[in-house]
């Protein structure tokens, strides 16, 4: 087989040097789980704390595992965590493409140059011969059978057109890597098989591509899930058969969910720490912006899975994504990292809530509010003024607020509340008393109501709560609700509010 030596050289020549690159190169399965997002983070965040490149590349050889829109999932997902790209499938840059497929012509060549320079070869053998040394050991490796066949031997194989895969050859000794999480790891070759770098139909395994395309897009900084950490060794070595740069491994350890486990024997329950899966239904980032997460929670919280801060801000908890970036070190990074805690989640989401202005507060909450509160009239500002401090996912809303559309078909007995020293009878005294006075309000403002409300506890010598807690329970016809007496009838506008207390009334008599 001729080599073109002429474009290696030219694909070596496309390579960018002299800055941190880093790639985020997912396989487009039509879910981002958590742990995909926080490689995606601690990916992005390398190269943005040294001023590099971030790079998106699609891992799509495994055409069994493709779905369609998985890549519009990721691109999405990316876009509303905030990590933009400098290079990737729609942008462009100098290494494109950035799509596996779109480089099937490339590894084909370098399997080639590898056989050239020894350290691969031709694997003829057929499906059955390779079932049958499964079947009689299921744990052997390939036995190299065909590293032996001679020049002729091969030849005359390619003349008759068999077909062949192209396999790694494993030197003899030790390999040893450093992973800047997990450390020096070294492992005996004898362990590690032959493997397949090109399969017979020409496509590359994963592991091939992967080695073959962090050298030609020139990432230095290679990070992904630890589940690679044991294929590391043969990477290495390819990048060694070719005489390529070792990237600087980054493998991250699986985030963990705290789940409760069903003992199949006893059918009893315990708690267990197991890795978050799609298979066990956990929550993937589309699912948990869903479930009334905002993005900046979610990549703040999900950030400090297996990373924290040193120093100065060691114990510093909230991040924008530019503190993050200025924070970031990969000796932060930790082999064991926290589990996912859904109460942690709503701490964090809540806390991003209630830092907003209320502009950015109403503007997230507006939709979840639409949905129970169709009313064209209510203000949707002043409502979002009374979730603001009390919301810990977006969905709650909806059933938070409610009554504001329809008065609840409510039991009288909600007025009967010992600390406000309120029953059915002091409730009806009242609403008997703040009726008449609410007719006679010329401007509904906030002021206005409580002021009134106020001065009828004065007159009556009675605290405050014993007249706003009819007033409150006739207003909403709900026990619980975000915001007091005041603010809901102000909401509610005069006539509806008057409306309510009427109707309070009718139940109490
Ligand atoms: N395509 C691989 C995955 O989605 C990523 C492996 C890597 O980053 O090297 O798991």
């Amino acid at each position: 087989m001729e080599l073109d030596y002429h474009w290696f050289e030219e694909m070596e020549a496309r390579i960018p040097h002299g800055e941190v690159r880093t790639r985020f190169a997912p396989s487009p399965t039509g879910y981002m789980h958590v742990g995909n997002l926080r490689t995606a983070l601690y990916t992005y965040l390398i190269a943005r704390h040294a001023g590099g490149k971030f790079i998106l590349r699609i891992e799509d050889t495994d055409q069994k595992r493709k779905v369609e829109d998985a890549v519009e999932v990721i691109k999405r997902t990316m876009d509303s965590c905030g990590l933009d790209y400098d290079e990737g499938p729609d942008v462009g840059g100098p290494v494109a493409p950035y799509v596996q497929t779109e480089r099937m012509s490339y590894y084909k060549k370098y399997a080639e140059l590898l056989i050239e320079k020894g350290h691969a070869y031709r694997c003829f053998c057929s499906e059955d011969r390779l079932a049958q040394l499964h079947e009689d050991d299921p744990n052997a490796k390939y036995d190299r059978h065909c590293l032996h066949l001679t020049q002729e031997e091969i030849d005359a194989k390619l003349a008759a057109a068999e077909p062949y895969v192209i396999r790694q050859k494993i030197p003899e000794g030790t390999t040893t890597f450093v992973d800047s999480v997990y450390g020096e790891i070294t492992v005996d070759n004898a362990d590690l098989e032959d493997q397949i770098l090109l399969k017979s139909d020409g496509l590359p395994t994963y592991n091939f591509a992967n080695v073959i395309d962090d050298h030609l897009m020139g990432i230095t900084h290679v990070v992904r899930g630890s589940e690679y950490l044991s294929s590391s060794p043969k990477y290495n070595l390819l990048y060694e058969a070719f005489g390529w740069e070792i990237p600087t491994y980054v493998h991250c350890s699986s985030v963990m969910i705290d789940a409760k486990e069903v003992d199949e024997v006893t059918g009893e329950e315990h708690n267990i720490v197991r890795k978050m899966s799609k298979r066990h239904g956990d929550p993937s980032y589309e699912d948990l912006m869903k479930m009334g997460f905002i993005s900046p929670a979610i990549v703040n919280y999900v950030t400090l899975l297996g990373w924290s801060p040193k120093g100065d801000i060691a114990e510093q908890e909230f991040f924008t994504m530019p503190e993050l970036i200025a924070a970031f070190d990969i000796g932060g990074i930790s082999k064991s990292p926290s589990a996912f805690s859904m109460d942690k989640m709503k701490y964090f989401n809540s806390s991003y809530l209630r830092n907003m202005t209320p502009e950015e507060f109403t503007a997230v909450a507006e939709p979840y509010i639409r949905q129970s509160v169709k009313n064209p009239n209510a203000n949707v500002a002043e409502i979002a003024a009374l979730l603001q401090q009390r919301t810990e996912a977006l969905t709650e809303i909806p059933e938070k607020v409610d009554f504001f559309d329809a008065l609840p078909d409510y039991d009288v007995a909600l007025f009967t509340h010992k600390k406000s020293k309120s029953s059915a009878e002091s409730s009806r005294d009242m609403l008997n008393v703040i009726i008449p006075k609410f007719e006679a309000i010329a401007d509904w403002t906030v002021d206005a109501i409580h002021d009134t409300l106020i001065a009828t506890a004065e007159e009556l010598e009675c605290k405050n709560a014993k007249v706003m807690w009819p007033v409150r329970i006739a207003a909403a016809g709900k026990a619980v609700t975000p915001g007091g007496a005041v603010e809901i009838c102000h909401i509610l506008g005069k006539d509806e509010c008057l409306r309510r207390l009427r109707v309070g009334l009718e139940k109490l008599n």
